[in-house]
């Protein structure tokens, strides 16, 4: 249980020492939201550079929902988990409609429920930007408030229940989104997995794990699955890759790429150029992707690469894909056929 001097101290060392980052120099709730949603799965550092590309191209809620879903993806291109993406424009497609269809009128909902009703908001989302946007005192539980929470009530395990009890007790009704946004930012910077700067932490004197620190929480044991697949990167006449569009449901859904086959669903044919293999980690998947070049019997157009979302694993597997090619023409002697045609091929190798 925090004490009344923690909160005083936690809500002015924050006040001195947050970082600099854009969304908090907003009170736009779908700014915030935006943000909100990047962080989610993406770092920081990165998600500053999403973010701001994201509220460039839409602005508002009414912008996204009036845009194909297509569009959305290919500005979120490289942020990865783009089911993020998805459910985003979904959401505001929802927003957008009258309330007596189910929608909010164009404005994000202020409270906690009617947040959580929405695509892609779960109870963190909600609680975050109903304190931070709007100013409901709703307690956030998200892994740097659990890591706090364990430590300074010295728990290895806490049950996601007891760590919601904690931060619902601990919240002020003053400055709820401060106090989310303080706790969380204690955890990001002083209170962190490792490196431990309890020397600098303002809450250190009822901190019952202080002395021992990285005992709190015990870490958990990721399982990750290895899988292998088989990417057959076609060349068309044209130079260009041949992307085709991922279905909306699965791994990189409604994203553009090369095709993909599990590696023992499938013999490789013996006119493919070997090119290597690419080593991806997303989330508890390791994947191993042998990539393949096909350049017989393909058709004459490619995709022009700066008109769809890729992912970065396909990134990486069309210019590994593309390096081949042009050693492969050198060691023939043929001209490299990204000189003999436009920008748009030789960019994407
Ligand atoms: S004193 Fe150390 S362990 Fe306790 S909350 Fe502060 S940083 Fe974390």
């Amino acid at each position: 249980m925090l004490s009344c001097n923690d909160h005083r101290n936690l809500l002015a060392w924050y006040d001195t020492h947050q970082r600099e980052l854009p969304w908090r120099n907003t009170n736009d709730p779908w700014a915030i939201l935006l943000s909100e949603i990047l962080l989610q799965q993406t770092q920081v550092s990165r998600g500053m550079v999403y973010w701001k590309r994201m509220i460039e191209a839409f602005p508002t809620i009414e912008s996204m929902a009036t845009s194909e879903v297509d569009a959305v993806l290919k500005a979120w291109e490289g942020a990865g988990y783009y089911s993020r993406a998805r459910r985003l424009h979904a959401l505001s497609r929802q927003v957008m409609l009258p309330s007596d269809q189910g929608g909010f009128d164009g404005a994000l909902p202020k409270n906690y429920e009617d947040l959580l009703s929405l695509p892609g908001i779960g109870p963190y989302t909600a609680a975050a930007v109903a304190s931070i946007a709007f100013g409901q005192p709703v307690a956030c539980v998200d892994g740097n408030i659990r890591r706090v929470m364990a430590r300074h009530t010295a728990q290895p395990d806490p049950a996601p229940k007891a760590v919601q009890a904690w931060a619902d007790s601990s919240l002020t009704s003053e400055r709820p989104g401060d106090w989310n946004q303080a706790l969380m930012e204690l955890g990001a910077t002083v209170c962190t997995p490792r490196r431990v700067k309890c020397g600098g932490c303002p809450i250190q004197s009822t901190c019952k794990g202080r002395h021992e620190p990285e005992l709190f929480p015990t870490p958990k044991k990721s399982r990750v699955k290895a899988i292998s697949m088989l990417a057959v990167v076609e060349i068309a006449g044209d130079g260009r890759p041949v992307l085709h569009q991922r279905p909306l449901s699965g791994m990189f859904a409604g994203l553009w790429g090369p095709l993909y086959h599990e590696a023992n669903s499938m013999t490789p044919d013996q006119d493919w150029l070997v090119c290597g293999t690419v080593e991806h980690l997303l989330s508890h998947r390791k994947l191993s992707v042998h990539v393949f070049l096909k350049t017989t019997d393909v058709p004459p157009l490619g995709t022009l690469r700066s008109t769809v979302a890729i992912s970065s694993l396909d990134e990486k597997v069309l210019a590994m894909a593309a390096k081949h090619q042009h050693a492969a023409q050198k060691r023939e002697g043929v001209p490299q056929r990204a000189k003999q045609v436009n920008a748009e091929t030789v960019a994407w190798s």
